[in-house]
């Protein structure tokens, strides 16, 4: 029988596990990076649709107030009140008109300056911070309104101290300038509107100073160095305050197109963001959207866990199917293993029966052998025994023979004297008596003709209650001069037996007659027949109520030439005939004495098919 294998059923199914493992290990590590630049694009792609909406807000709010100032110029009172600096009256004027026209510009504020730049009427001329009285001159807006342009300029106040952008324009008289409108509005409200929103926004200028953000505390960095040159010309035009203008630290790397990896400074510590930066070229600013990469990253872990955890799924089938399959196979091996062993138990088993077999058809041979030389010895004997018998029927026949040949010779010799004396009565008695001699010399002869030969008769179906009714039909003369009583008890049904009619029948008058003889002296004989089935055979009883047959006679009445009875009466053949007659017919002959008295005679013959009926009665006719 195989060893069972049962390490390899799990190994297998382990192993799968362990390669899916693997498998999953380095799905995960090729496929994250993409996923991860995947979902950062993706969230980069919103972001610069925020940024497309946030520059577009800014653009318009930007042009909106651009031509504020040039309007406001225009009004007449204005140039009066330029012209006369020290009308206190029209100057209040002047100033409450800029202060509703602030109020309904919605702008910060709205002011007026001389050439000079020094303000003689302000919108926030009511409040503790007023504008008015202040000189602007070093502005930027100031100088480019005053040389004929529009001003613009973005700056923190440095009377609000709030961060505003500056529109300018110049008030004119004729040709000539004589003062300058200026309009400030906040950015505040802007960076209200991106607080809380997904994306962090950036507003630079063009040194790379952070003026607006989501974030208050990026204001007013740089998100790069600032040469000393570039730090004294902010200071000169007090743009912002110079020691806020610290570097803002940050790395950028290229995602896709112009989107950039950015990881900036927050509170103290660097954080990934997805960068996506337009220009706004009037102004001169760079706008930057952020977008937190947190979100981005967490869908490509989120996908690349699930890719993993199918793919280990993945493993457990397999490795459920592989271990199944393993142990389908070893429950096949042992299936195989045990019908190996079944077979070989067969073979042995059919081997031993074989040799047994072997045994057996010697035996049988042997025996076969046996029986030949049993059969032949058998062959043998029968031989002896008619030889034997051959000797007795010599002997037998010299003595029956001799006596009655004796007898002649003698009544021969007597009659030749009887006639020489002329005594014709005693030669004719003597002649008689040589006759009756050769009679029972030639019955002799005759009975034995019948012993010796075999009829040519066939053996074949025979109706028995007609044979016996002929036999009884021959005997009729001597059983009516006996007054004999024959009492037949015969069955309804046909009674089929196999044999021949001629020799049955001489086989029943010879039972018969010796009935009759062994009642030669009862005063009223009586023959009982009876005919019965017994079996596959059909039995013939014949009872008479003679002195039945004797303890030492019994033995030998069957031997040929066995007779009890005087000479001339009985010559011992008709038994031995009749033994054999019933004997070559496949049936028996047996001899007993009756319990009551007298002997009994049982003739079985074997019982035949009817449906020969036709040809039977043809035979016999022919017979
Ligand atoms: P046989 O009649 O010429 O003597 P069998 O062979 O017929 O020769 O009979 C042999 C002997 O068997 C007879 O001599 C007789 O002794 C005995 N025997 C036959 N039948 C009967 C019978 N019915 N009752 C008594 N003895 C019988």
């Amino acid at each position: 029988m195989k060893t069972r294998t049962s390490t390899p059923t799990r190994f297998t199914g382990g192993k799968a596990l362990m390669a899916f493992a693997a498998l999953a290990v380095v799905a995960t590590l090729v496929t994250f990076p993409r996923l991860e630049a995947f979902f950062q694009i993706q969230a980069g792609l919103r972001g610069k649709e925020t940024l497309r909406l946030t520059v577009e807000g800014l653009n318009g709010a930007l042009r909106r107030y651009e031509p504020l100032p040039g309007l406001i110029a225009e009004r007449p009172v204005l140039a009066q009140a330029l012209q006369a600096p020290d009308d206190t009256e029209l100057l209040q004027r002047v100033n409450e008109e800029l202060r509703l026209t602030a109020e309904r510009l919605k702008a910060s504020d709205v002011y007026l300056m001389d050439t000079t730049g020094l303000t003689i009427a302000a919108s926030s001329y009511r409040k503790e911070l007023s504008f008015v009285g202040r000189n602007f001159g070093y502005r930027p807006y100031f100088t480019q309104a005053v040389e004929g342009g529009l001003g613009r300029f973005f700056a923190l106040g440095t009377t609000s101290g709030e961060r505003g952008y500056f529109y300018a324009f110049p008030v004119e008289v004729g040709q000539r300038i004589i003062g300058v409108v200026a309009v400030k509005f906040l950015v505040a409200p802007f960076e209200e509107a991106w607080r809380g929103g997904d994306h962090w926004v950036i507003v630079r200028d063009l040194n790379g100073v952070v003026f607006m953000s989501s974030n208050p505390r990026w204001h007013f960095r740089t998100v790069r160095p600032l040469s000393d040159g570039e730090r004294e010309r902010i200071e000169a035009i007090r743009q912002y305050p110079v020691d806020r203008m610290e570097l803002l630290p940050n790395t950028a790397s290229p995602l896709r197109g112009d989107m950039a990896l950015l990881s900036i400074e927050v509170d103290g510590q660097g954080r990934e963001f997805i960068a996506n930066t337009l220009p706004i070229h009037d102004a001169g600013w760079a706008v930057t959207i952020l977008t937190p990469t947190e979100r981005a990253n967490a869908q490509a872990l989120g996908a690349v866990s699930i890719l993993a955890l199918l793919i280990m799924l993945l493993g457990f089938g397999v490795a459920f199917y592989l271990q199944r399959r393993a142990q389908l196979l070893e429950r096949i091996a042992v299936q195989r293993a045990a019908t190996e062993t079944l077979e070989a138990r067969i073979a042995e088993r059919t081997l031993d029966l074989k040799q047994a077999n072997d045994k057996l058809v010697e035996e049988v041979r042997e025996r076969r052998d046996a029986e030949n030389r049993l059969r032949q010895t058998q062959t043998e004997l029968i031989q002896a025994g008619k030889l034997a018998a051959l000797g007795q029927m010599s002997a037998a026949l010299s003595h029956e023979f001799n006596q009655p040949l004796a007898a002649v010779k003698s009544y021969a010799d007597n009659a030749i004297q009887f006639l020489a004396r002329g005594r014709e009565e005693e030669t004719r008695e003597n002649i008689r008596r040589i006759s009756a001699m050769t009679d029972r010399m030639a019955s002799i002869s005759k009975h034995l003709r019948n012993f010796a030969r075999r009829p040519q008769e066939k053996v074949r179906p025979v109706e028995l209650v007609p044979v016996m009714q002929d036999a009884l039909a021959i005997l009729q003369g001597r059983l009516e001069a006996g007054r004999v009583d024959v009492r037949l008890d015969l069955p309804d049904e046909p009674a089929w037996v196999i044999g021949g009619h001629v020799r049955l029948q001489q086989v029943i008058v010879n039972l018969l007659n010796n009935a009759l003889d062994a009642m030669e002296d009862e005063e009223r004989p009586v023959i009982e027949v009876g005919l019965s089935r017994v079996g596959d055979r059909w039995s013939l009883k014949i009872r008479d109520h003679g002195p039945g047959i004797d303890e030492e006679t019994i033995g030998k009445i069957f031997d040929p030439f066995f007779t009890t009875k005087t000479p001339g009466r009985g010559l011992g053949l008709g038994l031995s005939i009749s033994y054999n007659i019933i004997r070559d017919f496949g049936g028996r002959l047996l001899a007993q004495n009756h319990a009551q008295n007298g002997a009994v005679f049982s003739l079985e013959l074997q019982a035949a098919q009817a449906d020969t009926v036709a040809l039977d009665a043809r035979e016999t006719a022919a017979e």
